[in-house]
Parts: structure tokens; sequence; C-alpha cells
């Protein structure tokens, strides 16, 4: 019923455990699929029977993004849930780190999500949350998808079916707990002007209010909700970002940032017009982290720049490199205690407020950065280490991915390469490259980088023609 399956349509009807693992429902970010295509309101239903079984009629939250189709698809989980005997609060339209901020306040069993965060408006999905307002772990999915494939569905008796109530405020509490982590007095001195580009999705619900309320002047684009997503994507990649560039420089704002379409990711444009990937914007709050918190421990997927191992080096930290996903990068952090992570896709994570991706959060923490050093974003930036990176990818069918992985870590492992998920071959000038297979797609992607954009481009050059070879060879087997 998501793009991470392969198999057909038929998959409410499997009750095996070799079904269980052909299929599967959740993916690196919860469940995801075309609304009325595969996400249907009969799966939700369904899908929300499961939920509400694996939580035994526990207290649950319930909200959902800007798209057209969230509202016919929350009110179908909260049918399945209250099914079960789930009592349901009904928050409405939220970005999903207000919702998880919720959870713990609230003394919530879990909470569930409709939304499909960056993909295009004809997708939706579903995230499932504990009572900690972190995704549910690998297993626990796998408890519910079996609930669903298996049929085991418990429904309530007609007495005991849950009530459904309203809860309002969440987005108040949810920037009052911001305001908590920053040094409102300092940021409302400096009046930043900030242009706010929601993408049309969610994330204009919060940032545009909790900035004024901090004392800066905002400029929004594309703040009204549209499930159509009618102005640009809601991934927001530089070659999406154009429009708020040119805003921030026509009306000479300090900083423009945007949001993915449920807004726990954060991009930045520093007052140059000037675009920054999130790995950059990571690695400044990780130096300010770590100014106070010298010796702690980051957590970042491997994915991720090496600057985010500079800047660990200087403050003596550690970083702990994960696979892929935002959900591993959250439960790492909560298993070994570290109080901040990041992704290269603007995704920050800072443990004293929560330990989920919070793009509101993030964009807090950039202005008290700005405001602390009294500094343009464009200069601090300036001071990290340069990294050039280039990006490419392979066609691989599926059935050779796991072979050809497996060749290439025979090739490279006498280079100390790192298997955490793919190859990453690291070098002593700094440089390195990572190869992964795609989950969904029938092709490897490849991360280089160097301190020279020559360097990141001969390496791509050469393993990506490494990798052809292996593909060849293994195809012709
Ligand atoms: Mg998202």
């Amino acid at each position: 019923m998501s793009p991470n399956e392969t198999g057909s349509k038929s998959a409410a009807r499997g009750n095996d455990k070799t079904t269980r693992n052909r299929r599967r429902l959740f993916g690196t970010n919860g469940i995801r699929g075309l609304a009325n295509v595969e996400l249907t309101p009969e799966f939700a239903v369904g899908i929300g029977g499961a939920i509400g079984t694996f939580f035994r009629k526990g207290q649950m939250l319930v909200g959902y993004d800007g798209r057209t189709s969230s509202p016919m698809l929350s009110k179908a989980i909260i049918a399945g849930l209250t099914s079960t005997g789930c009592t349901v609060y009904n928050v409405g339209m939220t970005p999903t780190p207000a919702i998880q901020y919720a959870v713990k306040p609230h003394m919530m069993d879990g909470a569930v999500m409709v939304t499909a965060s960056h993909n295009p408006p004809e997708y939706n999905g579903i995230k499932v949350m504990a009572a900690n307002g972190i995704e549910l772990s690998r297993e626990h999915e796998m408890e519910i998808e079996d609930v669903f494939f298996e049929e085991r569905i418990k429904l309530a008796t007609w007495n005991e079916t849950g009530e459904i109530r309203r809860l309002s405020g969440i987005l108040d509490v949810y920037r009052e707990g911001m305001k908590k982590q920053i040094d409102v007095a300092a940021i409302q001195r400096q009046r930043f002007h900030v242009v706010v580009d929601a993408g049309n999705g969610v994330g204009g619900l919060v940032a545009p209010y909790l900035l004024r309320e901090i004392g800066c002047r905002v400029t929004t684009v594309n703040a009204n909700v549209d499930g159509a997503f009618p102005n640009r994507p809601p991934e927001p990649r530089p070659e999406n970002l154009g429009e708020l560039a040119s805003v921030v420089k026509a009306v000479a704002a300090d900083v423009g940032v945007a949001y993915d379409g449920d807004a726990d990711r954060a991009i930045f444009v520093d007052e140059k017009g000037e675009i920054h990937w999130g790995d950059r914007t990571f690695a400044l709050i990780e130096k300010d982290f770590l100014q106070d918190r010298r010796g702690e421990k980051i957590v970042t997927p491997v994915s991720s720049s090496n600057l985010i191992k500079d800047i660990a080096d200087e403050y003596e930290a550690e970083v702990v490199w994960t696979r892929v996903g935002s959900i591993i990068v959250a439960l790492t952090m909560q298993k070994i205690k570290a109080n901040l992570g990041g992704e290269e896709n603007g995704g920050v994570f800072y443990g004293p407020h929560q330990p989920v991706r919070d793009g509101a959060m993030t964009t807090a923490l950039i202005l008290n950065i700005m405001a602390k050093t009294r500094r343009p974003l464009s200069g601090l930036l300036a001071e990290l280490p340069r990294y050039f990176i280039k990006k490419d990818k392979l066609t691989c069918p599926h059935e050779l991915k796991h072979p050809v992985l497996e060749s290439l870590i025979q090739q490279v492992k006498r280079m100390g390469a790192d298997t955490t998920d793919g190859v990453k071959v690291s070098f002593p000038d700094r440089s390195s490259i990572l190869i992964r297979p795609s989950g969904t797609e029938p092709i490897y992607r490849f991360y280089a980088e160097g301190r020279t954009a020559g360097r990141a481009t001969q390496l791509l050059a050469e393993y990506k023609a490494k990798l052809q070879r292996l593909v060849g060879e293994l195809a012709n087997d």
C-alpha cells in the first residue's frame, strides 16, 4: 500500500509471516502512498484499527497536514482507532513537530499524524508516534503490520468504542516551548527581518507567529495552506527556492527560511540570497551547541558532510554516524542520551526542546546564533570549513543491489570503509565517497565530497566507473 511495497494490492488478505517479510507498509518515514489509489479511506480505517489494537484502548492524538486528502484520511483513521476503544483527541491541522511536542505534556499513549511530508501533492502518508513523541521503532511498526495483515484487529464492544474529543491550543504550547530554548530579549534587540517560505505547507501555521512574538519583522511567501502546492514542490531543495532567495534580496532581509510540507525540515537563505544546504546550517548549530557542551555526542547519518566531524573535533566531541533516516537518528539519540542530531536535508533534532526534527525550532536556533554573535548568516557560514559535494546515481536492477554491495565491500574492505549504510570510504585529505542502494528505486546513489570541486568530481567518476563494472560483471554471471 506504499511505494515501499513491491507486491500487489491484495496485501490485506495475506496472513502468514513470509507475507509480512515481503510486504512493508512502513518505510523510512511512516506509511506513504498515492491518496485514494493506495491510501484509501478503507485502508485508513484498517490501519487505524491495527494501530488502535497496538495501543490497547490508549489515549491518542490525531493531527493532519494541509493536503487535500488529509481531512478524509484522518477521519477514517479516527474511526479505526475508536473502533478498538482508543480515545482520540483530534488536534486538527498541525505541523508534525507540534503534535510530537504535545504527546508528553498531555500524557498521551501515542499520536498519529496524517502527512506525506515533502512528497508531491497526490501522495499522503501516516506517521505513528509513541508516548515520548518519537516515531515508533521498526519492531513496533512490524507489530502493527502483523495485526493488519493477519486481520487481528480487536474491535471493542458496542459500549466501549472510543470517544472523539477536540484538543485545541497545542500550537501555543509548542511556540512557548521553543521560546524557552532561546534568548528572546537578545533576538528582539536585533529586530531581524525574516522571509518565511512555507511552500503552502503547514509551516505557515507556526513560524510567522513565533518569529513576530520574538520581535522579528516577517515577510511571508506561500504561507497560505494549499494542498495542491501550487507555487513550489513541498521539498525545500535549492532548485525550488529561487523565489525565496530573490524575495530575501528584494526586501533586504537578514535571512530567509523554507520548510517542507509538514515543517520538520528547514533550509536557509543568507542575506545575500545564497541558499545553504542543511548540513552547513546544522554545523553552525552544532558549533554553538558544543561551545557550552564540550565533548557531547552528535548523531548524524553517514550521508552528512565531514564538516560535522571537523566541528566535533574542534570541541573534542564524538560523531555517532547512523544509517539514513530520521527515526534512526531520533532513536539513536535516545539510546545514547545525545542532545543534538541533524541531517543534510535540513532536519535538526534539538534534544533540549525535543529529540525529533523540527523546522520552527531550527529557525529559532539560527536566529539565536545570529543575535548572540551579532553577525550576518553569510559571515557565520563562511567561517566553516568548505566542502564541495557532488551527487549522482547509477541504474542497478533490484536483484543485483545486494550482490553488487557485497562485491564492493570486498573491494574496499582494506581501505577501512564504513558499512553502516551502503559503503563510505574516507581519505586522509578529508574527502569521502558514500555509495548507497536506494530503498525504493532500482538505483545506487553516490555522494562525493572533497575540499576542492575537482577532488569530488574525480572521486565520483572513479567510483561510478567501479560500480558500473561490478553491475556489468554480475549481470553477465
Ligand atoms: Mg517532513
